[in-house]
């Protein structure tokens, strides 16, 4: 048994090398949480694998010395899954960025597990393919961890969720056996264990190797940024626009919470009196998205826009998704920290569902301010507040299961994108009976059958998680 800390990372160095170990209080601390600040808890060790074959010798290191282990790619994650609950180590993918193979004519491509998004669609845009899932955080989230979390982005809403654009994968399960799921080519026959391990946020294993499809460049876009002088007028466009039959490729929606920070951060200005923004976008065959463009528009003005700005060119356009892509980081203008939480509602509830966030906010006195993929009815409450005053923590956590709540009771669901990590454990009874989550815990087990691969994540009422939570949570310093 390793007693302490400082041994347990000796031991790691021997395992991989002495520089594929992180130990001591600042890499503690610097690993001990994702983008959802609010729990928090240190690792013994983290380790910076460069291979599959790295990992599958971690991992059968923990078990021999039973200590747990969870896998981390960005660590940009807002639900808390890659915070070691139980400490042990955090395997980081930070070293595993190489795209291994380019496959141009049957478009796939083979890429380790920690290259982030972009850096898949930078690698083949020569040649007209890109890879459609894009999280608003592609930039530095890994393929790793949207597979993880089954990550969505703005452009999802036409052409799915990373499930659908991951063809096989190689993994490493939780016991250090090298798995290949799937493969190059779809429809691969017998179980489809890609569909279960993707979205699993490494509960099932640890992914270090995937083919992804990669989709051909659309031939014409078309951006147009729509002021409303209300939410209720958007929110009603959103129904309205995919009621009539028009999938864009991204619907995206701004109240003025977000406007605000990105106007203090960035100088953007909008039209007089404008309250609520959305962000739209049709893709596809020119003389096609001319047409949705043109119904897109007539809806928008039956419902009140203010103004309608379409994008002349890339340059344009770049600048209308501005307040779309930098407005969660221009939260950090507002407040010390934010909490974003994420609830799926049907899309007609969109404006009933808005007014009680604003409520719930007002309520427990924190700020709010909306920022979201309207189009799936992805709802994003992103409260800003002061993560050392545990009074405001303690409202932060009870606003967000309140929304989580009403978004159940409302037809929708728990979590759209982001994943159940820590955050959302205990709320997974309000849309499971007890027997589908048994059924849930079997699937589960197939794959993780102990309690050492990122333990106390996704389903409740694991043992020894109940008396750790209470000392996760509180301030951050
Ligand atoms: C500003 C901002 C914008 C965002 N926008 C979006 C958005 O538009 N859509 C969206 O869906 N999400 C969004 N997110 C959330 C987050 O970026 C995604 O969940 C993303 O997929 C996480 O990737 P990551 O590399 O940071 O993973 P991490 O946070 O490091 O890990 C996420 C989960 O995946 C697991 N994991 C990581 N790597 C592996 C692996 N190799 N094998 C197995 N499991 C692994 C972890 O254990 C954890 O449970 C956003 C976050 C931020 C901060």
């Amino acid at each position: 048994m390793l007693s302490s800390h400082a041994e347990l990372a000796k031991a790691l160095q021997s395992v991989l090398t002495p520089d594929a170990v992180l130990s001591g209080d600042a890499a503690e601390r610097a690993y001990d949480c994702d983008a959802y600040t609010v729990d928090r808890n240190n690792p013994s060790a983290v380790v910076l694998p460069r291979s599959t074959e790295d990992v599958a010798k971690v991992v059968r290191w923990c078990n021999k010395n039973d200590v747990p282990f969870t896998a981390r790619g960005a660590g940009t994650g807002l639900s808390g899954g890659v915070l070691p609950a139980m400490g042990g180590v955090v395997l980081s993918t930070k070293r595993m960025t190489k795209i291994l193979e380019i496959d141009y004519d049957n478009r796939c491509l083979l890429a380790q597990a920690g290259i982030p998004n972009k850096r898949l669609s930078d690698a083949v845009k020569d040649r007209g393919l890109y890879f459609a899932p894009d999280p608003s955080s592609q930039s530095v989230s890994t393929i790793g961890g949207n597979i993880g979390e089954n990550a969505g982005g703005p452009h999802t809403l036409k052409y799915g969720v990373t499930v659908q654009h991951i063809l096989g994968l190689t993994m490493v399960d939780p016991l250090g056996e090298i798995l290949h799921l799937g493969g190059k080519l779809p429809g691969a026959p017998g179980y489809d264990f890609v569909g279960i391990v993707v979205g699993s946020e490494g509960t099932m294993g640890i992914v270090t190797e995937a083919w992804v499809k990669l989709c051909p460049i659309p031939k014409a876009v078309a951006t147009a940024l729509i002021s409303y002088r209300n939410v209720a007028d958007a929110c009603r466009t959103v129904a309205e626009i995919i009621a009539q039959g028009t999938i864009p490729a991204a619907l995206e929606m701004m109240d003025h919470g977000i406007l605000r920070a990105v106007r203090a951060a960035f100088g953007l200005e909008y039209p007089e009196g404008t309250l609520a923004m959305l962000l739209i976008e049709c893709d596809g065959e020119p003389d096609r998205v001319a047409h949705e463009m043109e119904s897109v528009q007539k809806v928008c003005k039956k419902n009140g826009a203010l103004q309608i700005r379409l994008a002349e060119d890339e340059a344009e356009r770049a600048k209308l998704w501005t307040a779309r892509k930098k407005g969660i980081g221009a939260m950090g203008r507002i407040a010390p920290s934010i909490v974003t939480h994420d609830g799926v509602i049907p899309r007609s509830k969109l404006p009933e569902m808005l007014e009680f966030v604003y409520d719930v906010s007002w309520r427990y006195q924190i700020g709010v301010a909306n920022l979201f993929h309207a189009g799936d009815g992805n709802l994003h409450p992103c409260f800003y507040f002061n993560d050392r005053d545990p009074e405001q923590v303690k409202s932060v956590v009870a606003a967000g299961e309140e929304i989580i709540r009403r978004c159940v009771e409302l037809g929708g669901s728990v979590s759209g994108e982001h994943g159940i990590g820590i955050e959302k454990v205990d709320l997974m009874p309000l849309m499971f009976t007890p027997e589908d989550m048994e059924f849930q815990a079997t699937a589960k087990r197939i794959f993780n059958d102990g309690s050492l691969c990122n333990p106390c994540k996704v389903l409740p009422s694991q043992k020894g998680c109940v008396e750790h939570r209470r000392r996760w949570r509180g301030t951050a310093w």
